[in-house]
């Protein structure tokens, strides 16, 4: 069960360092009482930012991870450098990453692997494109990442993993689910999680709606039973409007 809302922001590849470490300032200054606030952030600033805020309020992660343990892959960032940052979380599976970079579920089960083994939370992606949910079959598409995403990853495993349900034509597009729908995956998702792993654990594994998420839905959604808070990317850009979620979520735990 939720104790605290996560409001966790993926900045993608927006910002420069000047803007990030200025976010980051102000932000030093805020009482996040039960929010739980997280920042992905372009992999190139994570060093400094983390050097600079060392006691930050705002939880770190990266937006991806390689697949591979080290060696000759360039331009690729492996667990094992995330983890000598001292970065706890890593996003794995973005819908953009899935469609721009054709990256599979049999790809992301080995990303998930990867975070793990060097004890990354990973936040695993899921999520339907319209013409799936159109042909009504969004619940299969989400059991079919789910099996393949998770794999044979065992109880312990699977505790330490956060998972979003991204709706792929709600991502940047304005268009959010309603709270119904989103509740109703949501479930969806607990109810998959605690057949395979039982109760204690799928009640453990916080789930996250991201898909145009903003000031105007987010208290809707995050009050939702099974909802656990959002992965945000277009309204965590803006310092105000990051801010007013962070209070949003103050306010159904306070
Ligand atoms: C995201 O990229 O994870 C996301 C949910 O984006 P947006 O909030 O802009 O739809």
């Amino acid at each position: 069960m939720k104790n605290s809302i996560i409001v966790a922001g993926n900045w993608k590849m927006n910002k420069t360092m000047a803007e990030a470490i200025a976010f980051f300032e102000v932000m030093d200054s805020l009482a996040l009482n039960n929010v739980e606030a997280m920042i992905a952030l372009p992999a190139i600033f994570a060093s400094q930012i983390k050097s600079q805020f060392p006691n930050s309020n705002v939880k770190l992660a990266l937006q991806n991870v390689s697949d591979k343990n080290n060696g000759a892959y360039t331009g690729e960032i492996s667990a094992s450098m995330i983890q000598s940052l001292d970065i706890p979380y890593c996003i794995v599976g973005h819908s953009e990453r899935r469609s721009y970079y054709h990256e599979t579920d049999e790809l992301i089960f080995q990303k998930i692997k990867q975070c793990l083994a060097y004890q990354i939370t990973p936040i695993f992606c899921i999520g339907e494109t319209l013409e799936e949910r159109e042909l009504g079959k969004t619940f299969k598409v989400l059991k079919q990442q789910l099996e393949r995403g998770l794999g044979d990853l065992n109880v312990s495993n699977v505790q330490h993993i956060y998972i979003a349900y991204e709706p792929i034509w709600a991502i940047g597009t304005g268009k959010t689910a309603t709270t119904e729908q989103a509740q109703e995956v949501h479930l969806f998702i607990f109810e998959f999680l605690q057949e395979k792993y039982g109760t204690e654990i799928a009640s453990q594994i916080p789930l996250l709606y991201g898909g145009s998420c903003n000031t105007t839905n987010a208290e809707a959604l995050f009050s939702q039973p099974n909802i656990w808070g959002g992965l945000i990317g277009g309204a965590s850009l803006d310092f105000n409007s990051f801010v007013e979620l962070l209070e949003i979520g103050k306010k159904i735990i306070p």
